[in-house]
């Protein structure tokens, strides 16, 4: 309680709370009221939002302001109707209680246990299912919220209280595709097997919206490329240039490092990553660039070699080089450690797969794949992708389109590629801190 006005003592009225305390909505602000001062307000969760809709058989769009208007009113009319003498002083708090304890344990969202319900001679839903009082039930033409109730069978009864509340209407999910460009730096002594001297670009994703936060190397929407009339050559020409352009923004590159990152790129492939709403397609490159060796010019980075680019202040998101202990325990999410697995081999893995060729920006080496990436969650949640075996292919000896689909010149080779899911590694809760 840091406002002092309240002298360290929540506010009993939940309008005050609700508008007066940081944090606290009007669920919160009845539940305070009622249960700790006994105030007669009502309180509308997950579960009461279920039970009412059932007691009342609205079959109306659950997040609709209408719906909600109403269930709130029908809570309030119920608090409201309890009855009034000096023993019953905490009877708003301990009803609204039990009515959450009735939704969660009782009318429950699936396999509700009507038999064992106290309201069901009271429940509408119950009623309607039961065919009981079906006089009743025309009034449901009349209600301005309800929307009809398919109905399957030929008694025109509703087939279970289950269709109380109203399904939520599953949108289309849509269809984006991003290049992701896994950039590694090679710092002088790798080849001596020193540690510390490779390092990845990682750009952190904005504080809100889709994988809020975490970290992923730099990764660029793309146009959808139509399969038909591309060739994979093409679309990974793309895919690159896309890369490239947004790499600019966060690292200060020479037109060297620019024509070796190019040269050096390697068209992993396209692997798909589904979201709650989103059908994600990510086209994979992978490229390395080098530090000076000892025959060029190490103090300004002429020569042969690279000095690490600057993350240009200018940057529009937190960019950072992270070492392979720092990639390890980066705060990353599933899309990233597949991508990571299709270039190592596995999440925590930093040996460069055989797979895909270097030719100059002539991508050729993408290989067949077999998906099956399923699944969903809330808002931004990513789904598990799938299983999937590798064989690495031949350079030049297959073609592909930029789905991932090959085969060979002759036309009928299959190639079968099964999807590793990323071997997690020992974790600890150690999470890369980066300066802001
Ligand atoms: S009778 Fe069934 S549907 Fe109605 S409130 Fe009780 S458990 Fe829920």
């Amino acid at each position: 309680m840091a406002n002092k006005k309240f002298k360290g003592r929540l506010p009993e009225d939940p309008a005050v709370l609700e508008k007066e305390v940081d944090g606290v909505g009007r669920y919160t602000a009845g539940a305070i009221s009622s249960m700790a001062y006994g105030v007669r307000t009502p309180i509308v969760d997950g579960n009461i939002h279920r039970l009412l809709t059932r007691l009342l058989a609205l079959h109306a769009p659950q997040t609709a302001p209408a719906t909600i208007k109403f269930l709130w009113t029908a809570a309030a009319d119920l608090v409201g109707q309890l009855p009034i003498d000096d023993d019953r002083e905490g009877i708003a708090g301990d009803w609204n209680q039990a009515l959450m304890e009735l939704g969660s344990q009782v009318c429950k969202p699936v396999s509700p246990d009507c038999a064992a319900c106290p309201l069901q001679p009271a429940c509408n839903a119950y009623s309607e299912v039961s065919g009981l009082h079906r006089s009743e039930s025309n009034s449901r033409a009349e209600c301005t919220l309800c929307a009809p109730i398919p109905l399957t069978t030929a008694s025109d009864l509703i087939p279970s209280v289950q269709v109380f509340p109203m399904k939520k209407e599953k949108k289309a999910s849509r269809e984006e595709e991003e290049s992701v460009l896994v950039l590694e730096w090679r710092g002088s002594g790798h080849d001596e097997g020193q540690e510390g001297t490779r390092k990845w670009l990682y750009v952190k994703r904005p504080e809100k919206g889709l994988l809020a936060g975490l970290y992923e190397p730099p990764t660029t929407p793309v146009n959808i490329i139509n399969s038909a009339t591309a060739s994979a050559s093409v679309k990974s020409q793309q895919y690159l240039e896309a890369s490239l352009s947004a790499l600019k923004v966060y690292i200060d590159l020479s037109s060297q490092d620019i024509a070796t990152i190019i040269e050096q790129a390697r068209y992993i492939g396209s692997i798909p990553h589904i979201f709650s709403h989103i059908n994600m397609k990510y086209h994979i490159i992978h490229s390395v660039l080098s530090a000076p060796t000892a025959a060029s010019d190490s103090s300004t980075g002429n020569g042969n070699g690279h000095q690490l680019p600057e993350i240009l202040d200018t940057a529009p998101r937190m960019a950072v080089w992270l070492d392979a202990h720092e990639v390890e325990h980066a705060n990353v999410g599933t899309g990233v450690k597949k991508v990571w697995s299709e270039v190592y081999g596995s999440w925590g893995s930093f040996e460069p797969t055989t797979g895909g060729i270097s030719a100059n920006a002539n991508y050729v080496g993408i290989r067949k794949r077999k998906t099956g990436a399923s699944g969903g969650g809330g808002s931004g949640k990513e789904a598990v992708g799938a299983k999937t075996k590798t064989k690495t292919l031949e350079k030049n000896s297959l073609s592909a389109d930029g789905d991932g689909l090959v085969s060979d010149h002759s036309g009928s080779r299959k190639v079968v590629r099964k999807i590793m899911m990323p071997v997690m590694p020992v974790r600890s809760n150690k999470r890369i801190k980066v300066d802001q």
